[in-house]
């Protein structure tokens, strides 16, 4: 038999600990037959309104024409060349100036214990990870609480802690997982959240994560494709339905795995309340559609950060100005700007984002309150609709 053979190599495990460990794998792939219409699964008899995800021999594609790969030999050698276009404005002051103009508190875990009825509670934990509390169920998004992310010497290290470490956290019933990108899925994290919560949580991941969940050893793991919706299989007190939707990304932790899993924002929609949570991602069409099926959201998360070089970074990652788009795009009640002050992943100003998104929101002709960024550690509230705000306790 034709063929080639394939070795990935992981890091798991803690980053700190000379201990750490890899995981390598072969893997033999079967020389390609001529493309047939299988191999271009479009999963699905879909409405035309919608798209749906495009699989080619195995590997996810995005269907979007704008797309463009992102060229990582290209990034590393253009930053070596003084070319203003590639200018490294991150610009990160000492620790004390951090902790004035970007402070990080703990949360308030009374709050977090005692969820208000009514509107959805968002606690930035850091990053694009965000505790979401709406119709009696809380929901951790896109779980990083580790110092460094990734293989060790290229791995990300942050430079704002995480607001609160996961034996703090609250009963948690699910988390959601946008893709398998080390700065949204990390091990330690995944561990740590597993060994607390063990089977009482339910991992609602992309199409082909299923098997590195339960390699972490996750038994409540639900996968889904594009479009796809399951109910909340906790049997939590109220009705609430995930759905996962479409993102412009792509996927991938070793050199040899690229778009073997698939990427997507979620929908949280629940009996009174529904939530957003756009993952990662640049700006597509796909916004328009999701708005117009499961619209309108009392509460969005949505990247703000890591954009610049923006001929670079555009395909992958949306500016605040887009942000704004999509926020308007899915109907939006109310938006929280995430991905952004935690982990130098490009090199815009650190905190441009932020002050970008205040501009924007103005441009746009929104009230300054509709999207909005948060401290890191602290919680809000929104789209509350009783005046009175009686609290109800989260199920353990
Ligand atoms: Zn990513």
């Amino acid at each position: 038999m034709h063929g080639a053979l394939y070795f990935d190599a992981e890091h798991y495990g803690k980053l700190e600990n000379l201990n750490s460990c890899f995981r390598f794998r072969f893997r033999f792939v079967p020389a390609q037959h001529r493309v047939t219409e299988d191999d271009m699964t479009e999963t699905t008899a879909l409405s035309e309104e919608v798209q749906p995800e495009v699989k080619y021999c195995g590997r996810y594609k995005c269907p979007w024409t704008d797309w463009e790969y992102p060229n990582g030999v290209n990034f590393a050698l253009r930053s070596l060349i003084p070319d203003e276009k590639w200018t490294d404005k991150s610009n990160i002051p000492s620790a004390e100036d951090l902790d004035c103009k970007l402070p990080v508190q703990d949360p308030d875990f009374d709050k977090l214990k005692n969820p208000p009825t009514s509107g959805v509670q968002a606690t930035w934990i850091g990053h694009a990870t965000v505790l979401v509390q709406l119709d009696g169920i809380t929901v951790l998004t896109d779980p990083v609480f580790s110092d460094c992310t990734g293989p060790v010497l290229i791995g990300y290290r942050r430079y704002r802690r995480p607001a609160c470490l996961v034996d703090k956290l609250p009963p948690i019933n699910a988390v959601i997982i946008s893709h398998n990108h080390y700065d949204h899925l990390d091990v330690h994290s995944v561990q740590k959240l597993n060994e607390k919560f063990g089977e009482k949580l339910v991992w609602y991941v992309p199409k082909g994560i299923k098997t590195w969940m339960e390699s972490m050893g996750c038994g409540n793991v639900v996968e889904l494709s594009w479009w796809e919706e399951h109910p909340d299989c906790n049997d939590q007190k109220e009705d609430v339905t995930f759905a996962l939707t479409p993102a412009q990304h792509w996927s991938g932790r070793t050199l040899l795995d690229t778009n073997r899993s698939l990427w997507g924002s979620w929908v949280i929609k629940g009996p009174r309340h529904s939530f957003f949570f756009a993952g990662d991602t640049g700006y597509c069409d796909a916004f328009r559609q999701i708005g117009k099926k499961y619209g309108p959201f009392d509460l969005s998360a949505i990247p703000i950060g890591a954009y610049y070089p923006r001929h670079f970074m555009g395909p992958q990652h949306i500016d605040p100005k887009q942000a704004v788009d999509i926020h308007q795009d899915i109907k939006s009640k109310n938006s929280l700007g995430i991905h952004w002050g935690t982990f130098k992943l490009t090199k815009e100003y650190y905190l441009e984002p932020k002050e970008e998104l205040e501009r924007d929101v103005k441009k746009a002709g929104l009230s300054e309150n509709s999207f909005v960024t948060i401290k890191h550690g602290e919680t809000k509230t929104f789209g509350e609709t009783e005046t009175s705000l009686s609290n109800i306790n989260v199920s353990s």
